[in-house]
């Protein structure tokens, strides 16, 4: 028997498809479990949050532009089966998958966000296009190509955690544990995929590709586990829901929305588990190619968003940046809503180390740039497409630019900070001292916060691409305040008010 031709134009042009699609439909299993974690979830902030996400969901849906302003590290699971040959064999399977992430993030119409950075140890250059792709080949029986494509965020990926246990440990206790001590950095409520045995290397890959699987918690325990990690999965979505983290960390009763589990066989001496959440913008599709053509991806129907608004409560402030007061400042609390008009300036990681360098000279600050009773927005957006000012541009983990807050304080008078996540207890303090604030948006809003950008315009650092230094002028940007003047954190807040009913809510499930 003759084996089956792939032309290759096929297999990269459903790749960059492929790719297209995930960075603005989320999956129909993932709507439906996260519209199911809504309707349940009675801790306002997180229900806030829960809200946001679904509406950035279908506006991304409806205007096709990405779920988050990180539209993520392409990984590529390849299973070609012996019996394929190729229409053009002057490329490996790598070159391919890197040809279609190029198409894909370079498209005119939905630019995504080059976010890959080559030589990773020294210079840190952006590649421009988002290649390479973490690619995982196999040769399996067959006349298919079979491909599983993710595009896997950093604030997730940056939690995965490898244990190397001893036999005699308790997988769930250690998963547990990991997942208390994560922060909110992953943006949940995700989905946490779980490797057990084989090597250091196959559990962290058998982690990785057990979040394509779709979410089925719910059929599970309907009809109840039957394997050891048909029983782990019930345990552990169980006790990680009963943390009381919930969205965004801000304390509720949601925080995974399913565990998935893979196992393989492993030395009698070890057991390996790795543990790898993915995020509120959880992003993957599987396709086949069978020679026929290129892959075909059906959008979910548009009745299966549910019917959510995001309406300001009668505690929701308004708040004028041009004209705000540290008086003003003191007078917020931890979990109230504001909506911001005014400006504010960006600054990710590269322009942080660039202005707390000059802060430590004494260098000047480069024109333009006077941070002086403003806000630093920690976000690096998408490119602007058609009229739009900015593309996606929701908020990057804040945990990591802890470092730098004490000389951003210090050096500029800046009155406060926006990100996601939470800041250390350390910072907290800082924060405090300077009598300056930290204020959250939701990570996963991205698209739904850049409708708030009514002006954006690069200001210093232009070389850095996404990471420069912009002005951005918002008009009723929605924040909740996450660290108040008095270092009290929502983030320690949150999840210790709701943990006693978080408990309870999935007792009553079980
Ligand atoms: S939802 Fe959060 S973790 Fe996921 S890609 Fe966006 S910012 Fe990163």
């Amino acid at each position: 028997m003759s084996s089956t031709v792939i032309q290759t134009e096929d297999f990269v042009q459903s790749v960059a498809d492929g790719l297209q699609f995930i960075s603005y439909y989320h999956s129909p299993d993932f709507i439906r479990a996260l519209s199911s974690a809504y309707e349940h979830e009675r801790a306002e902030s997180a229900k806030y949050a829960m809200a946001q996400i679904l509406v950035n969901s279908r506006m991304c849906a409806e205007g096709r532009r990405p779920i988050c302003q990180d539209t993520g590290i392409v990984v590529a699971f390849v299973d070609v089966g012996m019996d394929v040959a190729w229409s053009d064999t002057s490329r490996d399977i790598d070159a391919l998958v890197n040809e279609g992430v190029r198409r894909a993030y370079q498209d005119t119409d939905n630019p995504l966000r080059a976010s890959i950075l080559a030589d990773p140890a020294g210079a840190r250059r952006n590649t421009g296009d988002n290649t390479p792709a973490v690619v995982h080949t196999r040769l399996v029986p067959g006349r298919a190509v079979k491909v599983g494509l993710a595009a896997k965020g950093g604030g997730s990926e940056n939690k995965a955690r490898l244990g190397m246990l001893k036999p005699s440990d308790n997988i769930a206790d250690w998963v547990v544990e990991s997942v208390s001590e994560l922060g909110a950095g992953w943006c949940p409520p995700g989905i946490l995929g779980v490797g057990i045995g084989g090597t250091a290397e196959k559990a962290v890959a058998l982690a990785k590709e057990a979040l394509l699987e779709p979410i089925d918690i719910t059929e599970l325990l309907e009809k109840g586990p039957d394997t050891a990690t048909e029983k782990l999965r019930v345990e552990l979505y169980r006790r990680i829901n009963s943390l009381g983290i919930g969205a965004q960390g801000l304390g509720g009763l949601t925080t995974v929305l399913d565990v998935k589990v893979r196992d393989f066989p492993t030395h009698a001496a070890s057991q390996p588990v790795a543990l790898i959440p993915n995020c509120a913008a959880t992003r993957h599709i599987e396709f086949e190619l069978d020679g026929s053509g290129p892959a075909e991806f059906d959008p979910p129907p548009a009745d299966l968003w549910p019917d959510v608004t995001i309406e300001a409560t009668e505690d929701t402030r308004s708040v004028s940046l041009d004209s705000l007061t540290r008086d003003d400042l003191a007078s917020w609390r931890t979990g109230d809503r504001l909506l911001l008009s005014g400006a504010i300036y960006t600054a990710r990681d590269a322009v942080h180390q660039k202005l707390c360098e000059m802060l430590a000279s004494g260098e000047a600050l480069p024109d333009g740039v006077d941070l002086r009773n403003r806000f630093v927005y920690y976000v690096g957006p998408v490119e602007a497409a058609g009229d739009e000012v900015v593309g996606p541009a929701g908020p990057t983990t804040a945990t990591r630019m802890d470092k730098f807050t004490r000389e951003m304080l210090e050096g500029t008078g800046m009155f406060g900070m926006i990100g996601k996540a939470e800041r250390s207890s350390e910072t907290a303090a800082t924060i405090a001292e300077h009598g300056a604030v930290y204020l959250i948006a939701v990570g996963g809003a991205a698209y739904l916060v850049s409708k708030a950008i009514r002006k954006a315009r690069t200001v210093a650092f232009a070389e850095l691409g996404m990471e420069a230094l912009r002005e951005f002028v918002v008009e009723d940007m929605p924040v909740i305040v996450a660290v108040d003047v008095t270092g009290r954190s929502i983030h320690d807040e949150g999840p210790a008010k709701w943990q006693e009913q978080a408990i309870r809510f999935h007792q009553r499930e079980a």
